[in-house]
């Protein structure tokens, strides 16, 4: 029984829900701009440059892959607005049911679009360690986008995987397989590539950087074993996580792995001369920032982390 009060009460709450805030419907963009780089398969590349007003979060390179069946999408972008634009560049084409979302990691700007594009039965596939990571900053980076956007950030959401991959896992979305494979630390904890087996494209997500500095909230090591591995996979086309490339597979690698080679070296050195985290970090990779856009950013932030992994060896 509810009782007079607790009616009254509820009556309330329902009235404070349903009266929504002023300027609290998302914005509404046009459809993305979309590029077929093979075929079949749509990206959108976003801009290299830091969260804003302008951009709401169109950051990162996001996409989707049209099989016979449905529809699958490789990250959603940064925002919900965003989400919603890459939902109107699906329409324009084709009218296939989006049946995946796949999340290549959990940084903001690869997955606060997702809302727009989930629905009953889209199932949601990540990393299976996106999870844990999830729980942990989540919030925080819902936090810091409502922070950044104010009412431009409305609609975006933590997304929750339906399914995991912790090591490979395929998908049919008719006529057309794509293989999904979970990566030990590199870039983030909770790597996740996609292969579409049919034109031989692989979507890298921040596994790959070009001109945006590359970042690291891994593992320094394994972003390295990682390239390593990545460069022995036979591909055809390619789609990093941000910037893009007319160099040819594996050679497009090259400039990251050398950024994160210097890194890993002058790090070394670094504590071999007992320099101080903060003297490594004034010192460490600085012949790299003409090679990188972002540099200011991103790279100081790489060599603490740096630092305090290698501290152990
Ligand atoms: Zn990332």
């Amino acid at each position: 029984m509810l009782g007079t009060f607790g009616y009254l009460v509820s009556l309330a709450l329902a009235a404070f829900v349903w009266v929504a805030p002023a300027g609290a419907t998302p914005p509404d963009l046009d459809a993305l701009k979309v590029e077929e780089i093979a075929p079949g398969n749509y990206v959108h590349f976003g801009r290299i440059e830091p969260l804003s007003h302008a951009n709401l979060g169109d950051q990162a390179n996001i996409g989707f892959i049209v099989g016979d069946r449905c529809v699958a999408v490789i990250d959603t972008g940064g925002s919900y607005a965003v989400g919603a634009a890459l939902r109107k560049a699906i329409r324009q084409v084709t009218d296939k049911p989006v049946c995946y979302v796949i999340i290549t990691h959990f940084h903001p700007d690869h997955f606060f679009g997702a809302a727009a594009l989930v629905g009953p039965g889209v199932r949601i596939i990540t990393h299976t360690d996106y999870r844990r990571w999830i729980a942990e900053r989540g919030r925080f980076y819902l936090k810091a986008l409502h922070r950044d956007l104010g009412d431009l950030a409305e609609g975006s959401e933590v997304v929750e995987p339906t399914e995991v991959v912790s090591d490979r896992k395929t998908i049919d979305i008719g006529g057309r397989t794509l293989t999904l494979q979970a990566w030990p630390a590199a870039h983030t904890t909770n790597d996740l590539t996609v292969l579409d087996e049919r034109t031989g494209t692989l979507w890298l997500g921040d596994l790959l950087f070009v001109d945006h500095t590359p970042v690291i909230d891994g593992s320094v090591l394994g972003f390295l074993d990682v390239l390593g591995r990545l460069g022995e996979m036979r591909v055809a086309h390619y789609v990093p996580g941000h910037g893009r490339s007319e160099l040819p597979w594996p050679k497009v690698l090259e400039p990251e792995r050398d950024y994160l080679d210097v890194i890993v070296r002058e790090t070394r050195a670094a504590l071999k001369n007992r320099k101080t985290l903060e003297q490594a970090v004034d010192s460490v990779g600085l012949s790299q920032r003409a090679n990188w856009v972002n540099f200011d950013e991103f790279h100081r932030r790489n060599v603490t982390e740096a630092y305090t992994e290698l501290e152990w060896e």
